[in-house]
């Protein structure tokens, strides 16, 4: 049942995005793509709290992301000039309702109020992201903090996102705030929060303002409970959103949780990112046939659990794609990246956190393709230079920095916009319909309805006479040049 209301309620996002559709990519011409007007929003990584754990965390998402519960899904659309990517934790259980339905909210309180502004400026834009976190403490307790912002060519500064929601799953409810601490003290915890905001930010305490509600985002985690504050709230609102931890030691009797016990003992493991062991086998010798026809298969926006399952498949074909992960999610799906590569996959980066590159002063285009590409070095050992910006998009600037990185942009020329039917069917019937000889197909490996689709697609295409290559085997046997900068859309 919740399946249903789940999917129907996805229905609900196509039906009202799909007036501006379109089939394909179209590559960008030199004025399309106009740069919002707003402040930089990582301006503060220039100030003195750089290193504070939120200001980078919160604002630019340059930590790697904890994920310990729940799958990351997704609403996205990718209307120009609307775009959203809004990630929440699906679990398949009580709580996942009322995750939905707060991401689905800020999705549409966003776009209506973009549509809005667009009636009377024809030329708005905006951009939500929001990304999230989420620990599982003792096996028994759930912290999630969903965190972002909108930029809009109507606001002078981003606006911040936040919110938290903590789970007992043994009791399957959700927390509140009461449930959690003993507010009845509210003076000696509100005097705990103050001595930890002083140590955190020693030259900003005259500006602490003690009138607003600071308990409002709390969040369970392993060491403590931490508290989350939007700009502005206690502390000046360039800080950005903060986050202050209150140590279960130093809490003792003000925690409420039952079966807290020393964090020595708390649970640590990541239920979902060690789930495969590391084995690469390629069954047999792979020879492939320049006079035959070729495709490229495309994943963005993993790694997920299910890139597992396309994984599984692509090795019983014998068979290769190329992958385009998220920056923040390689930590925690390493396994899943090594796997890949070692069977022969090749994995780029698609950005740190899937902001579109064209809202983007010139240094956070090279910090988003700096640090993702160094985190999948890190992880793969070497990597080539394509990436493929979120959404497609690319501008002038994007280009330019691209070309003096010595990176090469790669979109596709079959889009399956499963990302919007979330239909084992449409997914199938778009590849089979569009495909040719030195197609570049667009999926996205964080949906179940894709994995489905790519266990027909694959057998089928490869009965077909298609072979399954990477990218770089496809611009080899069609001798494409890839230059610096370009933008490649397909093999032929
Ligand atoms: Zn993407």
């Amino acid at each position: 049942m919740k399946k249903i209301f789940y999917y129907l309620s996805f229905l609900i996002v196509i039906l009202i995005t799909l007036s501006a559709c379109t089939g394909r990519y179209e590559p960008q011409t030199e004025d399309n793509t106009t740069i919002l007007e707003t402040e930089p929003i990582n301006e503060h990584l220039n100030n003195p709290y750089q290193s504070t754990y939120d200001a980078m965390l919160l604002r630019w998402s340059s930590k790697d992301l904890t994920i310990e519960y729940g799958e990351a899904d997704m609403i996205a659309s990718n209307e120009p000039p609307f775009y959203a990517y809004i990630r929440f934790p699906y679990a398949d259980n009580f709580a996942d309702e009322t995750i939905f339905n707060w991401s689905y909210e800020q999705y549409r309180v966003a776009r209506d109020e973009f549509y809005e502004h667009q009636r009377i400026y024809s030329d708005s834009e905006a951009e939500i992201n929001i990304h999230f976190e989420s620990f599982l403490v003792e096996e028994r307790y759930v912290g999630i903090v969903q965190f972002g912002d909108i930029n809009a060519s109507y606001f002078a500064n981003s606006r911040d996102i936040l919110k938290t929601f903590n789970l007992d799953l043994d009791t399957s409810q959700f927390l509140d705030s009461n449930d959690i601490l003993d507010f009845s003290r509210i003076d000696v915890l509100t005097e705990l929060l103050k001595s930890k905001i002083e140590l955190a930010y020693p030259n900003e305490i005259n500006f602490l303002d003690s009138d607003n509600n600071w308990f409002e985002n709390i969040l369970i985690t392993h060491e403590g409970i931490l508290v989350k504050m939007e700009g502005g709230l206690a502390l000046p609102n360039y800080l950005g959103m903060i986050s202050i931890l209150l140590p279960y030691e130093e809490l003792a009797d003000l925690l409420l949780l039952t079966s807290y016990k020393n964090q020595e003992d708390s649970f640590n493991n990541n239920s979902f990112a060690n789930l495969v062991s590391i084995e690469a086998t390629i069954n047999e010798e792979r020879i492939i046939d320049p006079s035959r026809p070729m495709v490229a298969l495309t994943f963005d926006d993993g790694p997920n659990k299910h890139t597992l399952r396309i994984l599984d498949i692509l090795e019983e074909h014998n068979s290769r794609a190329s992958f385009f992960v998220i920056g923040n999610l390689i930590d925690s799906r390493r396994e899943t990246i090594i796997r890949a590569h070692a069977m022969g996959n090749e994995v780029f980066g698609h950005s740190w956190d899937h902001k579109n590159l064209a809202n983007l002063s010139s240094s956070e285009i090279r910090q988003q393709l700096n640090q993702t590409h160094q985190a999948l070095e890190s992880a793969i050992g070497e990597t080539s230079k394509l990436f493929r910006p979120p959404f497609g998009v690319v501008n002038d600037n994007v280009r330019n920095i691209a070309r003096e990185m010595g990176f090469t942009i790669i979109n596709w020329s079959v889009d399956t916009r499963d990302w919007q039917n979330r239909n084992a069917n449409s997914v199938y019937n778009s590849t089979m319909n569009d495909i040719r000889d030195g197609s570049i197909i667009l999926y996205h490996d964080i949906y179940e309805s894709t994995a489905e689709a790519i266990e027909r697609i694959v057998p089928e295409l490869i009965s077909n006479g298609y072979q399954l290559v990477t990218l770089s085997e496809l611009f080899m046997y069609k001798e494409i040049e890839v230059t610096l900068g370009a933008v490649i859309t397909r093999g032929y």
